[in-house]
């Protein structure tokens, strides 16, 4: 006598109906309710969920026993945890969902078929090659269904369903808690979560029983000119095959490689070109090396003078734009490196028509702040900075006045000091 009958009635079957006929109804139940049949409406999707709840307990002998002897109440105290989505079962159901999804025309909502791991590689691409663009061709390892056993891991027939879990792999348990029952959830043992059951000598030799083999597969990676760097390529279905899913994809991220002479920033290129003063300020060419094995004579005109730092564009000869069919700008930054001294060849002064000469081109010099005529002045000179002396102590003293070996200030002798 069985305490409750709410699923056999939802299920449309007498409490003492044998598994296969609960399968049947539950299947004939779940096509005519299924919500990709019967869009937008609740009482369907109600209906759906009901009925996948009632197989869910009355297919499971431990859960139907306990439903049985206990009711709905039974099922809760003994610490359910909220069962398996309608959704899940249906698709565990009819086998994977894979091959079911197109049955209504739109797969599973939601949750999606199925479908193996997604491989990711990043494909680190140098300046160049995304200029010019290529082809890559790139190797992977990646599991294929078995050709021998067709994914099956043994002879046909010969792979039987785990009785242990009929075929889920894992196992419900129950345990007695005083009045609590506690269930839970445990790897098969018979199949080791399997699922199923291969006699060895039935074993498939290609696969040992694994249903899928390791292959070498070589993909085409087209990197398009001027592709940006974070860029995803798809290879839908090309990743690993495992028997029941979706084969799974594989995705390649261009990554650019840092380069020596260019900056990219979206399509446009930066490059830091030095120059000599003279070149700055009365002209010169200077040579880029492009990233297409072109060199970029530039032209500096004489007397435009280039101040150090400046930033100059030369149009159409960055990166290829993607998206625009067109090119992107080349932005020069200068740096200008001035002589050491101005003069004689032999180091000699400057003489007074090489001053001349130079204030003949150069704009004339800015009045200075002058003292007012009645305030003392005295007179001084510039000298070189000694590296060795003044700098090195400036650092140290920067740094905090570790001046241990500082000789000059007689470091030892107020160390000896400080001891006494
Ligand atoms: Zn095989
Ligand atoms: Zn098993």
């Amino acid at each position: 006598m069985v305490k409750e009958t709410k699923y056999y009635e939802t299920l449309g079957c007498p409490p003492d109906a044998t598994e296969a006929q609960l399968k049947t109804a539950y299947r004939k139940g779940a096509l005519k309710w299924h919500p990709d049949k019967n869009a937008h409406s609740e009482e369907a999707a109600d209906k759906f969920k009901e009925l996948s709840h009632a197989y869910e307990v009355l297919s499971d002998p431990q859960k139907r026993q306990l439903y049985d002897q206990y009711g709905e109440e039974g099922l809760e105290s003994g610490g359910a945890g909220g069962g398996m989505a309608a959704e899940d079962l249906f698709s565990q159901f009819f086998g994977g969902g894979g091959g079911f999804g197109g049955m209504f025309g739109g797969g599973m909502r939601e949750q999606g078929p199925k479908k193996a791991r997604t491989i990711h590689h990043v494909h680190k691409v140098s300046l160049e090659d995304i200029y010019k663009g290529k082809v890559s061709k790139l190797a992977l390892q990646k599991s294929v269904i078995c050709s021998k056993c067709e994914g099956r891991g043994g002879k046909e027939g010969a792979v039987k369903t785990c009785t242990g879990c009929n075929g889920a792999g894992m196992k419900t348990m129950m345990r007695q808690m005083g009045p609590m029952i506690q269930r839970f959830q445990t790897v098969c043992p018979d199949c080791n979560g399997e699922g199923e059951i291969i006699r060895d000598k039935d074993r498939c030799k290609q696969c040992h029983g694994k249903k899928t083999i390791v292959e070498r597969k070589v993909l085409h990676v087209h990197v398009d000119k001027g592709v940006q760097s974070g860029t995803k390529i798809d290879f839908r279905g090309e990743g690993d095959q495992l028997p029941g899913v979706e084969p799974g994809d594989v995705q390649f991220e261009i990554e650019q490689k840092p380069h020596s002479r260019f900056q990219r920033k979206g399509d446009d290129l930066f490059y830091h070109a030095e120059i000599d003063l003279l070149t700055a300020l009365a002209g010169g060419a200077i040579y880029i090396e492009h990233l297409d094995d072109r060199w970029l004579t530039v032209e500096i005109v004489p007397g435009e003078v280039i101040a150090p730092g400046e930033i100059k564009v030369i149009r159409g000869q960055g990166m290829p734009s993607y998206r625009h069919h067109d090119f992107g700008n080349l932005y020069v930054q200068f740096d200008v490196k001035f002589p050491e001294k101005l003069g004689g060849p032999e180091g000699e002064p400057m003489s007074e028509e090489q001053q001349k000469a130079l204030e003949s081109v150069l704009p004339a010099r800015q009045p200075q702040h002058v003292p007012p005529p009645d305030a003392m002045t005295e007179d001084f000179s510039l000298e070189k900075v000694d590296e060795s002396r003044e700098a090195s102590r400036a650092q140290r003293a920067a740094m905090g006045g570790d001046d241990d070996d500082d000789e000059m200030h007689g470091g030892g002798e107020r160390v000896q000091c400080a001891s006494q």
